[in-house]
């Protein structure tokens, strides 16, 4: 923007030195004018040059804007699927959700990823379904069935279905719901019967199965108060194989630290267990907790997803924290295709990192916190100062998530800003810097940036 009174030709003088071409003008906005810097100049730099010139009144770059990533599902722009955007709708209270629109605005596709779904199987045909199934390699079958010994783990109970379509249902397809993650290759592994009764010999059949064709995640929503060996022993194989064993805690309204409830209760680091939250973030009525063996909260009252009766069918408000862990398995998909070389330990605990801590849930989980989908994906980066006394040396605490590049800026007039400390954040997702040296007298400001 020129400087009122700036003379045009010396703004003009001034950018044949830089090689700038003029792109455009605005005349209605002060004679605005639109830049193109030479090739491999660097936007900064010739922008502190203009600053300096005398000649503009600003210089800023020329900002990218995206689209947010709003799917077109019936079911999610009329607000029924609150726990992925809650605007307050039916009575529930605003932002009490994963906000999945802001996670998606950075990825909402999980295609490569496979999570395993042991559990009443899947209706293969559905609408909101189909495209995300996992097919066996060779085309027969789609999945495993451990009652029937086949590759056709058809649902006949509905329990399977529901719980694929909060993992991933086709987002943006203008059809139903969409899930946490739009693509996905849901594996569907069929274990219970049609009284939703299974035995852990074929729970154990398809968690081996999971691991052996290729799941990276395998999602479970059902519980039961016995301790098994064998069970307990096939999670630690899928573990050594990184696998991320997602469990719901169940729907007993106990506490599973005092009456153990399984798989959620087995003490492996590759198990996150997931109790259910409200439209109005509080801990869902029935919901189990656990402060020691429940690791976070995610939606699980009035949810709506897809039904086993028909290519088209739906279901909702349903409740359980068997809706809780597919959404954790979502999110969890999400992450691997965002940190691909990170191990399971990782990826969890960058869930468990990024959850909002609720009131209702402080002392009922380890984190007391719910899932929050932007927050994983995009860690927010927080300065702060650790120093109270202004004297030097003062010290400065970035936060911003583990293993992240981010650079200290400092600044005397917030608008010339230089790099002062460059480093990466540790595990537990920050680094400090410490400032001994008085540089001058006049107020100096700090900023901390990371471009990835
Ligand atoms: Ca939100
Ligand atoms: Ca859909």
């Amino acid at each position: 923007m020129p400087k009122p009174g700036t003379s045009l030709s010396l703004l003009a003088d001034f950018h044949l030195q830089q090689s700038v071409e003029v792109r455009g003008k605005f005349d209605g906005i002060g004679g605005l004018q639109i830049l193109q810097l030479p090739a491999g100049e660097n936007v900064p730099e010739a922008i502190a040059k203009y600053q300096a010139s005398g000649l503009v009144e600003y210089a800023e770059p020329d900002f990218y804007r995206h689209l947010d990533a709003t799917p077109n599902d019936p079911r999610y722009t009329d607000g029924t699927l609150w726990a992925l955007n809650n605007t307050g709708q039916n009575g529930g209270v605003a932002d009490a959700d994963i906000d999945a629109p802001e996670g998606w605005d950075v990825l909402n596709s999980a295609s490569n990823i496979v999570v395993a779904v042991p559990d009443t199987g899947i209706r293969r045909t559905h609408e909101d379904l189909a495209t995300n199934v996992w097919v066996n390699p060779g085309g027969s079958g789609y999945g495993w069935n451990a009652l029937t010994g086949t590759n056709t783990p058809a649902d006949d109970e509905g329990h399977g279905s529901l719980v694929s379509g909060a993992l991933g249902a086709a987002g943006n397809n203008g059809k139903g719901i969409t899930g946490v993650a739009w693509r996905i290759q849901i594996m569907a592994c069929k274990c219970f019967n049609a009284s939703q009764v299974g035995a852990d010999s074929d729970i154990i059949t398809c968690i081996e199965f999971a691991r052996t064709n290729g799941a990276k995640i395998i999602s479970t929503s059902f519980d039961s108060p016995g301790f098994s060996l064998s069970f307990s022993n096939a999670i630690y194989a899928a573990r050594n194989a990184g696998i991320i064993f997602v469990a719901s805690t169940g729907n007993n309204a106990v506490n599973i630290d005092a009456s153990p409830r399984y798989p959620a209760c087995y003490d492996i680091d590759n198990v996150i267990a997931v109790a259910a939250t409200t439209r109005s973030d509080t801990l869902w009525s029935s919901s189990n907790y656990g402060a020691t063996n429940v690791d976070l909260a995610a939606p699980g009252h009035q949810i709506t997803s897809t039904f086993f009766l028909s290519d088209s069918s739906y279901i909702g408000p349903l409740s359980g924290t068997s809706f809780s862990a597919p959404y954790v398995a979502g999110a969890c998909a999400l992450m691997l295709v965002k940190y691909p070389a990170e191990t399971h330990q990782q990826i969890i605990a960058r869930i468990l990192n990024a959850t909002d801590p609720l009131p209702a849930l402080a002392g009922k989980c380890v984190t007391g916190g719910r899932l929050n989908l932007r927050k994983a994906l995009s860690p927010p980066i927080q300065l702060t100062s650790l120093s109270t006394d202004g004297n030097l040396p003062f010290r400065l605490r970035v936060n911003a998530g583990p293993n992240r590049l981010c650079i200290i800026e400092a600044s005397t007039n917030l608008t010339n800003w230089s790099s002062v400390f460059t480093n990466t954040t540790s595990s537990s997702g920050w680094f400090d810097y410490t400032n001994g040296v008085p540089v001058n007298t006049s107020n100096q400001f700090f900023r901390a940036v990371s471009t990835l």
